[in-house]
């Protein structure tokens, strides 16, 4: 989620403000199982008025209904200067880029890419009418992020704690990286059932999620996302890592070897001598 924060940074000094002239869908599995047309027919000649987080969703607000943007692992925006430096390289063979959608402004051209078409952009007549956004839960990187609404949504649950971070309608944003490194701060063991946190433990996982965030999210903005580089990625990230990705290398607390498991389908990694 702080990769989506400074993305959404980025493209609100791009394209709040404007007026979308023209939606091209170049492949129609990114805005699957909504029509390609619908997606034309509610945002040309729409003004954008916000450009907003919620979750891992990218909010554009428009002045009649919004689209929503999630870009799952690999997806990514691309700006074109104009529609013919689109037309130019979007989906051809040689020095092209990938481009699934893309929705033309009077200056520039925003691109919406994922090769492995995971990623989705919809639209929608009201916010309410998307399920994936109206079942969210608080946002971690939100001022309603607080202490006691944690407290009460960690009692509640009786999940293991890494499934708990990762259940978006609970606390949404965090993904598997900032969950795994959020309890390795916290020194708690990923396996433990949440309604088994002390309120101690609790408000110390909290702490960890924020400041998890708020340094992920640092490294985000610093260099800032470009999207006029189609290869841009977010860089150093693994340098604050304390935990994910890094199974068989000492524990930077204790020393002890960072193990794997699996959890829900997913990769934990965490230190079995210090995470409690
Ligand atoms: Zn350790």
């Amino acid at each position: 989620m702080p990769e989506v924060e400074a993305v959404v940074r980025t493209l609100r000094t791009l394209v709040q403000g404007q007026r979308i002239r023209r939606v091209r869908v170049f492949h129609p599995i990114a805005v699957k199982p909504q029509k390609a047309s619908r997606l034309a027919d509610l945002a040309t000649n729409r003004l954008i008025q916000r450009v907003d987080r919620k979750g891992k969703y990218v909010l554009l607000a428009l002045d009649r209904g919004l689209l929503t943007v999630h870009f799952r692992l690999d997806g990514q925006l691309i700006w074109f200067l104009d529609r013919r430096e689109l037309l130019e390289r979007a989906n051809v063979k040689e020095n092209g880029v990938h481009v699934d959608v893309a929705l033309e402004f009077a200056k520039g051209v925003l691109g919406f890419a994922d090769r492995r078409h995971f990623g989705r952009v919809y639209a929608w007549d009201c916010l309410e009418d998307s399920p994936g956004l109206t079942s969210l839960g608080v946002d971690a990187l939100s001022k309603n992020f607080v202490v006691p609404r944690f407290l009460e949504l960690v009692a509640a649950s009786a999940r293991p704690l890494k499934d708990f971070l990762l259940d978006q309608s609970r606390v949404a944003g965090l993904g598997n990286i900032y969950s795994c490194e959020s309890l390795w701060h916290a020194r708690l063991d990923p396996r433990r059932r949440a309604k088994s946190l002390k309120p101690e433990e609790a408000r110390r996982l909290h702490k960890a999620i924020v400041s998890v965030l708020a340094r992920a999210l640092e490294c985000c903005l610093h260099p800032a996302p470009d999207f006029h580089d189609s290869q841009w990625w977010f860089q150093g990230l693994e340098k604050i890592l304390r935990a994910y990705g890094r199974e068989g290398e000492p524990c930077r607390r204790c020393g002890a070897a960072i193990q794997r498991i699996e959890q829900g389908g997913r990769s934990t990694y965490f230190c079995r001598k210090c995470q409690k």
